[in-house]
């Protein structure tokens, strides 16, 4: 069956509805209309997703909690955050999905990435419902103390929304091992239990083997199976890449192994160009500016002569054969798409969740680019969680080899279903439509099992 696009009329009607029950919520619309545009036309030759209004029940979150988190900074004053959890589907499994700790949090940004997270859970083939939470603290600047009596007092109210059946959560931007850890630490100290209630953790306590590196290299992973679909590969093409942070540079470390050239990186104040490249040695020094100095990527061009800086800039200026935005949503509008489109890209594939402006993705498809949304291409972080939850019930721990297999396997997986479901009469792959489709039946058929709940 084909993919295929919307009557403008019948996505109209679905988002008038949903931006009427969502007023002002800019992203959660922007995901939702992503989503439904490739959907209704597959819905409607599926008359019972429509009757018994599967999308509705899948657009409107099971529950979300929003709380007060009080803290006290190292100066001895009060601070006063505010948490979230929103607990969207558990249609196919325990809620699952990653703690945000950013200034920029807000529930239009969470229910966004929770909605996005139904299709991605799904997309990995295991039984993972789908969340996500976070809070409106910046970890910027503040003290371990600090980060740690957060993240101690953010769990104080959490600990009774989440369990190893029930949901999941995992890191995102700004929650990284360490605050795992502080959080996992207080979880237990609450309960007196010791369960895989959260992922993400360190080896010694119940953590996976390449937790870490897996959205990273499984970007990697989707982007090569594209390529190979049309008779290509990495070995020499020039990357760029956005973001400086787990997935940026994991991706960074995979694609150097199969023979690519990255030549940017980025945060949130600017880009560097190395068009030397950034080779093995050079990324290391930058894992430790980032993960060790907590340093701005600005220094790097101070290293090393080859770069220049860009302040306030992204790195799509810069002519190059794939693009990888893996710093944040809404980083490629419809200018840095045309600037990519001059500088001769063919394939961009998203490491951030949604990264591409919705006018992006149409002028980078329509001039013919490949493009792996998000939900596919960075699938393996939560692919490997799922894994960690696995040998959590188990009492066990796989190898680094069994792992790797495993995270290989899934993500070409993921690349089959998007192709079973996407592929176009003119025999090119819609991966949009065809990621949708796929993570879709698998959630709506459970949801048509379960009656009108
Ligand atoms: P990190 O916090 O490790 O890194 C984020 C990077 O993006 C940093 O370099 C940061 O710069 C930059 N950044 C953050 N906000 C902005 C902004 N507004 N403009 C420009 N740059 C920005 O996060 P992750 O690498 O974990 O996550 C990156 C993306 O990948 C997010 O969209 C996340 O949801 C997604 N993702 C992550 C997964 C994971 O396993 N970690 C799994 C699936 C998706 P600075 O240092 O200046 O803040």
């Amino acid at each position: 069956m084909m993919p295929g696009r919307c009557q403008p009329a019948q996505l109209q009607k679905f988002m008038d509805g949903l931006v009427l029950r969502n007023p002002g919520e800019r992203e959660f619309h922007q995901a939702v209309y992503e989503v439904a545009n490739t959907l209704l036309p597959y819905i409607n030759r599926h008359p019972v997703y429509h009757e018994l209004r599967i999308l509705e029940r899948m657009t409107e979150p099971d529950r979300m909690v929003s709380f007060r988190v009080s803290w006290q900074n190292d100066a001895g004053e009060i601070i006063v955050n505010r948490g979230f959890r929103v607990q969207m589907n558990n249609a196919i499994g325990p809620y699952k999905g990653g703690l945000r700790f950013s200034h920029t949090v807000t529930p239009s940004i969470l229910k966004f990435l929770a909605f996005e997270q139904t299709f991605k859970n799904s997309l990995t083939g295991l039984p993972m419902g789908a969340g996500k939470g976070g809070a409106n603290f910046n970890p910027k600047g503040k003290s371990p103390t600090e980060v740690m009596r957060f993240c101690q007092s953010f769990i104080n109210e959490l600990y009774r929304h989440i369990g190893p059946n029930l949901d999941v959560p995992a890191g995102d931007i700004g929650v990284g091992a360490r605050e795992i850890g502080y959080m996992f630490g207080q979880y237990k100290r609450i309960t007196g239990s010791f369960e895989g209630v959260l992922t993400g953790k360190g080896l010694e306590f119940g953590g996976s083997l390449i937790r870490t590196e897996a959205t990273g290299y499984g970007v990697v992973l989707f982007l090569e199976h594209m390529l190979n679909e049309v008779g290509r590969n990495l070995s020499g093409l020039r990357i760029s890449i956005s973001g400086s942070g787990n997935v940026s540079l994991h991706a960074a470390e995979r694609a150097l192994q199969s023979g690519a050239i990255v030549q940017t990186l980025s945060d949130s104040r600017g880009c560097i160009h190395d068009p030397d490249g950034i080779d093995d040695e050079k990324l290391r020094w930058v894992r430790e500016l980032k993960e060790v100095r907590r340093g701005r990527i600005a220094e790097y061009a101070e290293r090393f002569a080859s770069a220049t800086y860009h302040a306030d800039a992204r790195p799509w200026m810069v002519p190059c054969d794939v693009a990888l935005p893996c710093a944040t949503q809404n980083e490629i509008d419809a200018g840095d798409a045309r600037r990519l489109l001059e500088g001769g890209v063919t394939a961009v594939c998203e490491g951030a969740n949604m990264p591409t402006e919705l006018d992006a993705v149409s002028l980078l498809t329509d001039s013919g680019v490949m493009f792996g949304p998000a939900k596919a291409a960075n699938a393996g972080g939560v692919a490997v969680s799922g894994l960690e939850m696995s040998q959590n019930s188990a009492r066990l721990s796989w190898t680094l080899a069994d792992m790797e297999r495993q995270l290989e396997q899934i993500m070409s997986d993921i690349h089959g279903r998007c192709v079973e479901f996407g592929r176009e009469d003119s025999d090119s792959i819609d991966y949009v439509a065809g990621a949708n489709i796929a993570g879709f039946r698998k959630v709506a058929e459970a949801m048509l099992a379960f009656g009108v709940v």
